[in-house]
């Protein structure tokens, strides 16, 4: 009965999400080590199962085949348990998610990140200009109950500490709620 139905009993579905260079990966390490839920990095997926679609010229990057990556983590996203790690969170059904975590980085400290990764001047600008105009921020508060939406400073590795705690104290609260659901 239990995939039948919308029961995370496995944990909660946590997203984490924000443009490219605010912390999501290191995080979600952090995060799946300490709490041994599962990760699910969207961009590795596609990666590794080539579901990519049409290239984006405007973008220079190839556009992601959102069908094909829902279809694929269908089953576990379900059974509950899941960190997810992707800078766009719009296209998921929204019952999959308990809490979606927004990383926001301060624009000069963005630059600088995203310098460092070799980024062509133009997806710089892009990304820091996405990160000025909240463009992820708005996208999850529009796709989910800003209830569940949390905004995350990310500028400095104490921010990274203290949001592993607010995220690790918001699953133990979950978990504690949920005792009678939980495998
Ligand atoms: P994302 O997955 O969101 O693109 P990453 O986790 O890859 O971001 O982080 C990008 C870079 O910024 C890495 O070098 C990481 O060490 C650094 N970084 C991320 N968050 C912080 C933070 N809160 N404080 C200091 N450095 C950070
Ligand atoms: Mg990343």
């Amino acid at each position: 009965w239990k995939k039948m139905c919308d029961i995370h009993f496995k944990g909660p579905n946590v997203m984490i999400t924000g443009t490219p260079g605010t912390g999501k990966t290191t995080l979600c390490s952090q995060l799946v080590e300490q709490t041994g839920l599962n990760l699910i990095s969207i961009g590795e997926l596609a990666k590794d199962n080539n579901f990519y679609g049409e290239y984006d010229s405007e973008l220079q990057s190839y556009e992601l085949d959102e069908d094909k990556v829902i279809d694929e983590i269908d089953e576990c996203m379900k059974e509950g348990g899941n960190v997810v790690d992707y800078h766009g969170c719009d296209f998921f059904p929204e019952r999959w998610f308990d809490a979606v975590f927004v990383l926001r980085t301060d624009n000069t400290v963005l630059y600088e990140r995203l310098e460092k990764r070799n980024y062509s001047q133009r997806k710089i600008q892009e990304n820091v200009q996405c990160e000025i105009m909240r463009v992820v921020l708005d996208e999850a508060l529009d796709s989910y109950k800003s209830e569940i939406v949390y905004e995350l400073e990310s500028d400095t590795p104490d921010h990274m500490e203290q949001n592993l705690a607010t995220i690790k104290n918001w699953i133990e609260k979950w978990k504690s709620e949920h005792r009678q659901i939980l495998e």
